[in-house]
């Protein structure tokens, strides 16, 4: 039995990390009563992004807009001119579905969002096993330019040492290994 109580997991950690791969599982290869956190960005759509489903993608007149309205819990300028932020509305869409609500955000959106939240919140920071592990697996990526993937690495260096500030730290070295731990984390949680 899962307590009814309203609940949030946020996975953060630097980009190239695999956040977005162990979100993704516990989304879809689980049966936990968990969904997803759609953000909105500035950021132009990735090849196979879905408007509604991956982000909101708005025009940042239209985001700067949503600040003044403060329809967002938390909001980052997280790349220069590029922001992403979390609507209120998407954390009460999901509660009202019966759901506890799974962020794929990052470092500073995790510790603002643990700020709002306190005990309802659990933070996950997602570990690489190294800076050169991260770079390999964001050149693996491929979906940034040499520029971006430098601004990336660079920005992951200071975010590392953001960890202790999460409650729980999650390495992700072996990724199957990381998924089961992903899962019994989760799962704890939720059922507390
Ligand atoms: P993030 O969401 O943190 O930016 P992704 O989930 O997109 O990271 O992962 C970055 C890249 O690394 C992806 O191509 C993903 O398939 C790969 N990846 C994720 N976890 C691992 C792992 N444990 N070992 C090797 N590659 C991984
Ligand atoms: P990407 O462009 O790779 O999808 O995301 C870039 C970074 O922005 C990632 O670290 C991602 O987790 C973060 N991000 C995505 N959504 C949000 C959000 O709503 N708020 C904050 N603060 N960061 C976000």
């Amino acid at each position: 039995m899962y307590s009814d109580t309203r609940k949030l997991i946020v996975f953060s950690a630097p980009s190239g990390s695999g956040k977005t791969t162990i979100v993704r599982h516990l989304l879809n290869a689980t049966d936990l009563p968990l969904a997803f956190s759609i953000s909105a960005t500035t950021r132009e759509p990735r090849p196979g992004e879905i408007d509604g489903k991956d982000y909101y993608f708005l025009s940042v007149e239209a985001f700067k807009k949503r600040i003044a309205e403060e329809a967002f819990v938390e909001w980052e300028e997280v790349y220069e001119g590029v922001f992403y932020g979390t609507l209120k509305s998407e954390i009460e869409r999901i509660w009202n579905a019966g759901k506890s609500v799974v962020f794929d955000i990052d470092v500073e959106g995790g510790i603002s969002i643990k700020r709002h939240f306190g005990d309802q919140a659990l933070t996950i920071f997602v570990q690489p096993p190294s800076i050169d592990d991260l770079r390999k697996r964001l050149e693996e990526r491929n979906t940034e330019g040499p520029e971006q993937l430098e601004t990336r690495v660079s920005k992951a260096s200071k975010e590392l040492q953001r960890a202790p500030e999460f409650d729980t730290i999650l390495i992700n070295d072996q990724l199957e290994e990381a998924l089961v731990k992903a899962e019994k984390i989760a799962a704890q949680f939720i059922s507390e």
